[in-house]
């Protein structure tokens, strides 16, 4: 039987995972995401103690961004620019392909990884283009066109487009690039700094999920206009809040005017934006489907 590792990097913790296949992810293991040089070697030593005596049939990373994805880049596989304190520049993949120098290894933006598990497992079954949307700590998007996930310069990083802003509104925006950007105005720190709370403690009719909905609007409007998805798919703490998702469809259908016809029907379009499946569980499985993609090129001639 196969065996994969899966590595999910976030910005606050790594979600470790080795096994055969979706049902057979046996071995689950936690750690925070301290500074890339201990964080990494401790993931390194997990991975070791995973691997076993039979090592692995291939590795899949799907991590935060933003990250360098050309191979055969010197760049490839190392952070961009990162608001995360002394990420900037650390190479991810480098510590990896040491301690496993025969293994294929995949790497993909935790949002293309997520993307591509819900292709396989979820949500996005049986379609060739479709955006995987999660509104959280930041906002991030996964692009899949044509059965593939949208790499070119770098990868989309469609969190950080500019909107509207809405009338009633006058908080600055929290994105440290951008100010108010989409992810600068309604990530999770945005909505805790509005509202002094924690998302958690806010009530359901707190009025900043609707706000944050109809900014998460313009994000949908702009994806269906430029990309024209066969399905939208909204994950993360915030994106999958009732009210946010409410008030989103709400305002991105009438936002749109009836131009796209396809979608003008309300209930084809409430059934076209919907929550993600995977839940928590989409990053593990993307880093699965990005292990089974690489053992798969690995063996074709
Ligand atoms: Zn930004």
């Amino acid at each position: 039987m196969a065996h994969f590792a899966c590595i999910e990097l976030g910005g606050t913790k790594i979600n470790l995972a080795a096994g055969s296949g979706p049902d057979d992810m046996s071995a689950v293991v936690r750690l925070p995401t301290l500074d890339p040089a201990s964080t990494l070697a401790a993931m390194v030593e997990q991975l070791r103690h995973l691997a076993g005596e039979g090592g692995f049939d291939a590795i899949g990373v799907a991590s935060f961004g933003p990250i360098a994805l050309t191979p055969g880049t010197s760049a490839y596989g190392h952070f961009r620019q990162t608001p995360k304190p002394g990420w900037s520049g650390a190479d991810l993949l480098g510590p990896i392909r040491d301690a496993f120098p025969q293994t294929p290894i995949a790497l993909d933006t935790d949002v293309n990884g997520a993307a591509l598990g819900e292709a396989r497992w979820g949500g996005a079954v049986g379609l060739d283009s479709f955006a995987y949307v999660t509104v959280g700590t930041g906002i991030g998007v996964g692009l899949v066109c044509n059965g593939r996930p949208v790499h070119g310069l770098l990868h989309p990083e469609a969190g950080h487009i500019r909107v509207r802003r809405q009338p009633d509104d006058s908080y600055a925006g929290h994105c440290p690039f951008h100010g108010d950007c989409l992810e600068g105005l309604a990530c999770g720190p945005a909505i805790q700094a509005r509202t002094g709370k924690a998302g958690e403690t806010l009530a359901a009719d707190d009025p900043v999920w609707s706000l944050t909905g109809r900014y998460l609007a313009e994000l949908f409007h702009s994806l269906i206009l430029i990309a024209s998805p066969q399905r939208i798919l909204v994950g993360g703490g915030i994106g999958l809040n009732p009210a946010v998702l409410t008030a989103a469809r709400d305002a991105a259908h009438s936002g749109l005017g009836g131009y796209i016809e396809a979608l003008e029907d309300r209930s084809t379009f409430d059934e076209f934006i919907q929550p993600a499946h995977l839940g928590d569980r989409a990053g593990v499985m993307g880093a699965l489907a990005l292990a089974q993609g690489a053992s798969h090129e690995h063996r074709a001639p």
